[in-house]
């Protein structure tokens, strides 16, 4: 069967690899049809962490499938379902896992794709506790967007930043992957919504998806627009994914109390930070990774419901680096995705 493989830095090739054999106790095989690219490829892709992995890797930490067939001892999922594989390959015996908690796993093996051979095959054996059944009227290749990016804004604003009703958020990046699903998912719940986008016609998109508030910050320090449209009150929750060219900015932006979550550094990795403010404003500062898998069933069920995952393009899997170059150029307004 077919693979892409991460062979070294930039390099990615479709090979030939043998198929998984039938599943095991416990297990299902999955056929992958779709897969959805992350920030997390682009680090792979531009060789974060070769020394740690083994190459060749199969790439693709994000994926929707069907069951192609089960092992022994598995309920509730039967061949020809419609299913969304969890991202990581956790223990489900640590009390993390036990909890619910997935992402706190204690004793991980690695996050697909980045770590450990991820979802661009066309089958994949996997334990049937990390794959979620897709429900009734959710397209099966959007499916391939629940894993990570609706599922890390799901936790994002509602586990960690525990975002409410008729509160005001700032979005940074409102027409990347996750920016996009946080401007529809606050909106969902009646929030007011501040987005920063590079370019007008990403500022029509956003505005488009319910963005009530659209800040150009190639043009406009968005910190300030954010204070002067607030009558300098600030915003509730800043949802961060951007990093060193955003940060002080964001805390800027908050109101005394608020929340920033964040999920990425895009930017670069360090920042420094006055701690004065931190603790007189009394900020609330998270660090989001992944998600649980609770939060990938709330996604599909939001999908189900109308929430469905701007799309930005639709490659083969051939094209999976085209893709790549497109989410690095910051080009992108919502989600790209490969199709096998
Ligand atoms: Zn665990």
């Amino acid at each position: 069967m077919q693979a892409l493989q991460l062979f070294g830095d930039r390099d990615l090739r479709l090979t030939e690899v043998e198929p998984p054999p039938a599943p095991g106790p416990g297990e299902v095989q999955v056929r992958v049809r779709a897969v959805g690219l992350n920030f997390i490829d682009v680090w792979g892709f531009r060789g974060m962490a070769f020394a740690k992995r083994k190459l060749p890797l199969t790439v693709g930490a994000e994926a929707a499938g069907e069951i192609a067939a089960v092992g022994e001892g598995v309920e509730g999922l039967s061949v020809g379902d419609a299913v969304v594989p969890y991202g990581a390959l956790t223990c489900g015996r640590c009390r993390a896992c036990r909890e619910g908690r997935d992402n706190l796993c204690e004793d991980v093996s690695g996050v697909m794709g980045f770590h450990l051979d991820g979802f661009s095959r066309e089958r994949v054996n996997l334990p049937a506790r990390l794959v979620v059944k897709v429900p009734a009227g959710v397209d099966p290749v959007q499916a391939a967007c629940a894993g990570i990016a609706f599922g890390t804004v799901q936790h994002m604003l509602f586990d960690n930043a525990r975002l409410e009703p008729g509160e005001s958020i700032l979005v940074h990046a409102g027409g990347s992957g996750i920016g996009t699903a946080a401007i529809k998912m606050a909106k969902a719940i009646g929030c007011t919504v501040y987005t920063t986008v590079g370019d007008d016609a990403k500022g029509e998109k956003a505005r488009a998806l319910g963005a009530d508030h659209v800040i150009n910050y190639r043009e406009e320090r968005f910190e300030g627009e954010v204070r002067r449209l607030t009558k300098r009150k600030g915003v509730d929750v800043v949802f961060e994914h951007v990093g060193p060219e955003t940060w002080n900015g964001s805390l800027l932006c908050l109101k005394r109390g608020g929340r920033l979550v964040t999920c990425g550094s895009t930017s670069g990795v360090s920042v420094q930070m006055n701690l004065m403010q931190l603790f007189q404003q009394q900020y609330r500062i998270t660090g989001s990774f992944g998600c649980r898998i609770a939060n990938i069933r709330e996604s599909l069920d939001k999908m189900a419901a109308g929430l469905t995952p701007v799309i930005d393009t639709v490659l083969p899997l051939a094209d999976f680096a085209k893709g790549l170059e497109r989410l690095e150029s910051r080009k992108v307004f919502g989600k790209i995705l490969v199709t096998l």
